[in-house]
C-alpha cells in the first residue's frame, strides 16, 4: 500500500466509499427495520469525515492570509501587481463566460425539462417528500456566504477583520492580505526583512500542518462520501436523469474540452499532465463539495506538482476559490432553463441572455461551501419572473439531487482556478513542472 501514490490511495478510497455507501443504501431499501450496522457505519463515517473536514477548514484562514501576504510581497512593482490582477480577472471572466455558454447550449439542445407527464408527477411527488427543514438549513447555510451583489463589495472591505475571519469571510481577508503584502514591500528594508521572515516562517508551518492533515485524506474522504451515498442513494438521481445527464455533459465538455483547449492555446500545457498533477485536489473537491475547504490542497498541488510559483498561486487561487466558479455558473444556467422547460414557462433568447449574465454575476457571490448555489438560483428565478410556487417546488426538486451534482461542479470550480494559475504562470515566463518526482 505504501508504494501507491497519494492520488491512487484517494481514488481507491473514493471507489470503496461508493461501493460501501450504495450497498448500505440498498440494504436500507430492502429491509423494513434498518439494520443496526448501517447506523453504526454512518455514524462512524460521519465522525471521521467531519474530523477531516474540520482539519482542512482549520488551516484555510491562516493559509489564505499568510499565502496572500507572502505572495504579494514578492511582486516587485506596482506595474507587476496591476498586470497580474488584470490577467487574473480576464482569465476568470473568460472561463466563466465559456462555462455558462456551454451550459446554455447543452440545456437548449437536450431540453431535459420536457419530460413525460408520468415522470413529471413522480418528480413532483419525490420533491414533496423532501424534508423542508433540511432545505431551509441549506439555504440558511448558503445565506451566510451570499446576500446580494452590493454586499459582495462590502465584504471586500470588512469593518472588523477578526469577525470576518470568525465568519469565514475569505474575500475580506484576501483584500486585507493584498493590501498588507503590497505595503510590506514598500517599507524600510530593516523593518521589511523582519516582517517577511515572520510571515514566511508562519506560512511554512501552516503548509506543514496542511501536509500532515492531507495524509489522512484517504480515510477522511471515505468518511465524507460513504454516508452521503448510504443516505441518499441514486434513486432520486435516476428520476431526474435527463437533468443530471445535461449537467454532467456540460461539466464534462467544460472540463475535458474547453479548459484543455485554453491550457494548450494560452499556456502550451498538456491537459493530461495538468490534470494528473491536480488529482488530489480534484478528488478532495469532489468529496467535500466545498472549494473553500479544498483550497489548502489546491494550493499544495498547484505549487508542488504543477510548479506554479507561490507569487502567482497565492494571488490567484484564494481569489479563484471565492470568485471564480465555472461549474457553479454553468449549473445555475442549466437549472433555471431546465425549470422553465419543466413548468412550461416561455423563455426567449433575451431572457436566456439575462440568465447567462445573472448566472455569471451570482456565481461570483456564491460561497465555496456545499449547496451554496441554491440561493443564487433562487435569486435568478425571482429576477426572471418565476412565481413563488414554481420557485419553491423547483428548488425542492433540485435539492433532492443536488449533492452528487454539487460534488462534480465543485471539482470543475477547483479545476478552473488551477488552470488559470497555470496559464498565468506560463505567461509570466515560469516553466512549471509536471515531473514524476512530485507526483507521489
Ligand atoms: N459547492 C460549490 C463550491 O464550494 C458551490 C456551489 O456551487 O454550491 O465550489
Amino acid at each position: 500500500m505504501n508504494k501507491l501514490s497519494f492520488h491512487h490511495k484517494v481514488l481507491i478510497s473514493l471507489c470503496l466509499a461508493f461501493g460501501v455507501g450504495l450497498w448500505a443504501n440498498f440494504s436500507l431499501d430492502e429491509s423494513t427495520q434498518p439494520p443496526v450496522w448501517i447506523g453504526w457505519l454512518i455514524q462512524t463515517c460521519e465522525f471521521i469525515g467531519k474530523l477531516f473536514l474540520n482539519g482542512l477548514k482549520m488551516v484555510v484562514i491562516p493559509l489564505v492570509l499568510t499565502s496572500v501576504i507572502c505572495g504579494v510581497s514578492q511582486i516587485s512593482g506596482d506595474r507587476d501587481f496591476g498586470r497580474l490582477g488584470i490577467k487574473t480577472l480576464l482569465i476568470y471572466s473568460l472561463t466563466g463566460l465559456l462555462a455558462v455558454t456551454t451550459g446554455l447550449l447543452c440545456v437548449n439542445l437536450l431540453q431535459p425539462g420536457l419530460v413525460d407527464p408520468e415522470i413529471k408527477e413522480a418528480i413532483l411527488a419525490n420533491q414533496q417528500s423532501t424534508s423542508l427543514p433540511s432545505l431551509d438549513r441549506a439555504i440558511e447555510t448558503a445565506n451566510n456566504g451570499w446576500s446580494n451583489l452590493a454586499q459582495i463589495l462590502h465584504r471586500m472591505v470588512p469593518p472588523n477583520l477578526f469577525s470576518a475571519a470568525v465568519e469565514g469571510q475569505l474575500l475580506g481577508l484576501i483584500c486585507f492580505g493584498l493590501l498588507f503584502g503590497f505595503f510590506l514591500g514598500r517599507i524600510k528594508p530593516e523593518l521589511r526583512n523582519g516582517q517577511l521572515n515572520f510571515w514566511q516562517g508562519f506560512q511554512e508551518i501552516i503548509l506543514k500542518i496542511t501536509n500532515f492533515i492531507l495524509g489522512f485524506a484517504p480515510v477522511g474522504i471515505f468518511g465524507l462520501v460513504t454516508p452521503t451515498l448510504a443516505k441518499s442513494g441514486l434513486d432520486a438521481f435516476w428520476l431526474m436523469g435527463g437533468f443530471a445527464l445535461t449537467v454532467f455533459l456540460a461539466l464534462g465538455i467544460h472540463g475535458l474540452l474547453v479548459l484543455p483547449i485554453l491550457l494548450k492555446l494560452l499556456g502550451r500545457i498538456r491537459f493530461l499532465d495538468h490534470y494528473r498533477a491536480m488529482t488530489p485536489a480534484l478528488l478532495t473537491a469532489f468529496s467535500t463539495a466545498s472549494s473553500s475547504a479544498t483550497l489548502p490542497v489546491t494550493m499544495e498541488c498547484t505549487n508542488k506538482r504543477v510548479g506554479v510559483s507561490s507569487k502567482i498561486s497565492s494571488f490567484t487561487l484564494p481569489l479563484g476559490a471565492t470568485l471564480n466558479m465555472d461549474g457553479t455558473a454553468l449549473f445555475e444556467c442549466i437549472v433555471v432553463i431546465f425549470l422553465a422547460q419543466f413548468f412550461g414557462i416561455e423563455m426567449g433568447w433575451v431572457t436566456q441572455f439575462s440568465v447567462v449574465l445573472l448566472a455569471l454575476l451570482t456565481s461570483v457571490g456564491v460561497a465555496g461551501i456545499p449547496s451554496a448555489s441554491l440561493v443564487a438560483i433562487l435569486v435568478i428565478l425571482q429576477a426572471v419572473g418565476f412565481d413563488d410556487h414554481a420557485i419553491a417546488t423547483g428548488v425542492g426538486m433540485i435539492y433532492v439531487v443536488d449533492r452528487i451534482l454539487d460534488m462534480s461542479r465543485t471539482m470543475i470550480n477547483v479545476l478552473g482556478d488551477s488552470c488559470a494559475a497555470a496559464i498565468i504562470g506560463k505567461s509570466e515566463g515560469e516553466s512549471g513542472y509536471y515531473n514524476k518526482a512530485h507526483s507521489s
